[in-house]
């Protein structure tokens, strides 16, 4: 099978890598780079690190590196294909078949199913609507938090009933009906071939696209149950990383006021509506994507962020600046509105009124060179040498991304006041390649080139114990040392094996693999798997002797690389 290179083009446009990593390891942000233990080989500390800006991995430990696609295709262990595959439908990029053509009736039929697909959600957004005017409490719940009959009937608000198959009554051949389905108003149990609908004992907000036409909907509960927020997932109407919520009715502002207000969630949208600001939009359950930020610097040149002022509304401006820094032009611009902590953007402008809102939007918006060089110098004791050289490390991958050369100089002015030193200076330490830069070009000049494709590292701890549980002579005749540096688990637990060892065999017995495992009770090892694995590497009883030397003394820390065992040639057609 081959994949257009547009289509990886767009995978990779649209898979965050930081989202991707994230969804399989738990990250901890380090200025621009993610922390975390590293998936592909076992640490304590953490030496995996990813990179939001370069949209690459690391690891200083093993040495793994690549993209999103190599990290799927090394964390999932599949190969280059499935990892798009993979990622295409995570982000719900269409890979049409290699020879993917349609008769004329093919598409008609497409074009038959989409607008059969329209009609079902036109229908159920009536229907939505009418349950709100007859259901007391959402109407209720909708007035008490501040909104007008006007602002319901512009943004079309419904509630759906606490019902596992409300949609039936709307629908008669509801069981059957596969628009339901396609269009993600209904979930189908695939276990008991049950079918249920998606939204209950919620308000509804429809999703218009551009055109005006509802794609999808959103529901937020009005009881205190959970998930506060519920979308619709990707179907073939609606792709999330290109949705804004909002956008249809404040296309028009926007190019008029040459201007954009992103915020964080609907009734935000809503509530600046309400009060006559409407230039702005919501993403709807993902952060901000590439295309998001394309598609409005192609209505306008100025993008405001206002976000909550709590500390998920700082990630969220975080993540928000990472993507903007790369699509911002000399025309362009970026700014950053922080709301005191207590405030999202709804209950502020319905506590301080809308005069304080635009004071605060075009007097406290904080500029992107100055959101960037503020919080990465609060990541720094910006008062010694060593916290200087480590923020110019840390604003370097930024510098690089930017597109905009008034930016940059900009940057690097402000830069240089803050390290103390004179601009040539440190345009000097910056124009020496970091091995950042190096590895990602490689990346991403040739996304299809493999991740070292004849090279698998194997861990030494786990070649040891493989030989040791095979050999109990040599574990027998080995002696251990008097002074053992345990700088990990795994060498604490290779010394009980030997230990145990030698104060239960005799040099003829056989392992049994139970006994030791009952002592050990590793957390770590896998003993078994260990003993099984019986590819990879073979060691003389020498070398077992020094490498155990090795790992019981100082210069432990070594993984090494050895070709991989030759298999069969993969087709990638
Ligand atoms: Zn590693």
């Amino acid at each position: 099978m081959l994949i257009n290179q547009s289509i990886i083009d767009e995978i990779i446009s649209r898979a965050d890598i930081i989202d991707v990593v994230s969804k399989s390891i738990k990250l901890k942000r380090s200025g621009h780079n993610y922390l975390a233990c590293c998936p592909f080989h076992k640490e304590k500390t953490p030496s995996f690190s990813v990179n939001s800006i370069k949209q690459f991995f690391h690891c200083f430990g093993c040495e793994e590196s690549g993209d999103v696609i190599s990290f799927v295709m090394k964390f999932n262990g599949v190969d280059f294909i499935d990892a798009i595959k993979i990622l295409a439908d995570t982000y719900g990029v269409h890979i049409p078949e290699s020879n993917e053509t349609f008769t004329p009736k093919e598409l008609q039929q497409k074009k038959e199913h989409k607008a059969t697909l329209k009609d079902t959600i036109n229908k159920t957004v009536q229907f939505f609507r009418n349950n709100l005017v007859n259901s007391n409490i959402a109407k209720n719940y909708l007035l008490n938090r501040g909104l007008t009959n006007e602002v319901i009937n512009q943004f079309l608000l419904g509630f759906a009933p606490n019902d596992f198959n409300l949609l039936e009554k709307l629908f008669p051949d509801y069981a059957k009906n596969q628009f339901l389905i396609d269009s993600g108003l209904v979930i189908k149990n695939e276990a008991n071939n049950k079918i249920y609908d998606r939204f209950r004992g919620r308000i509804i907000f429809p999703i218009r696209n551009t055109k005006g036409d509802v794609i999808a909907f959103g529901g937020r509960v009005i009881t205190k149950s959970e998930p506060k927020y519920l979308n619709s997932p990707e179907t073939i109407l609606f792709n999330k990383s290109q949705e804004l919520y909002g956008l249809f009715e404040a296309q028009k502002s926007i190019r008029n006021k040459n201007q954009v207000i992103i915020v964080e969630g609907y009734m935000d949208v809503i509530a600046l509506n309400q009060f006559g600001i409407n230039n702005v939009v919501a993403t709807m359950g993902t952060a901000i994507t590439d295309e998001h930020i394309k598609k409005l610097f192609r209505l306008c040149d100025n993008i405001y962020y206002a976000f909550d002022g709590d500390n998920a509304g700082r990630k969220a401006a975080w993540r928000a600046l990472e993507r903007s820094i790369a699509n911002i032009t000399d025309t362009k611009a970026g700014y950053f509105l922080f709301l005191p902590k207590e405030h999202d953007p709804d209950s502020f402008i319905r506590n301080k009124g809308v005069n304080e809102f635009i004071n605060q939007l075009n007097n406290n918006s904080v500029p992107l060179s100055s959101f960037l060089l503020n919080q990465l110098s609060s990541e720094v004791n910006i008062n010694t040498e060593e916290g200087k050289a480590r923020l110019i490390s840390l604003a370097k991958p930024f510098l690089e991304q930017t597109k905009a050369i008034a930016l940059q100089v900009i940057l690097k002015k402000q830069l240089a006041k803050i390290v103390e030193l004179e601009p040539n200076v440190l345009e000097s330490i910056l124009n020496n390649r970091s091995r950042y830069a190096f590895y990602n070009n490689q990346w991403k000049n040739n996304p299809q080139l493999p991740v070292k494709e004849n090279i698998i590292k194997i861990n030494l701890v786990e070649i040891i114990i493989r030989h040791a549980l095979h050999n109990i002579s040599w574990v027998i005749n080995y002696k251990l040392p008097e002074n053992i540096n345990f700088y990990s688990q795994e060498i604490q637990e290779l010394a009980l094996i030997i230990d145990f060892i030698h104060n239960n065999y005799n040099i003829n017995d056989n392992i049994e693999l139970i006994k030791i495992t009952e002592y050990i009770k590793s957390p770590t090892l896998n003993l078994e798997n260990m003993y099984n694995n019986n590819n990879i590497i073979t060691l003389t009883e020498d070398e077992f002797r020094q490498t155990l030397d090795n790992l019981f003394g100082l210069s432990a820390r070594k993984v090494i690389k050895i070709p991989k065992i030759p298999m069969k040639e993969q087709s990638n057609e």
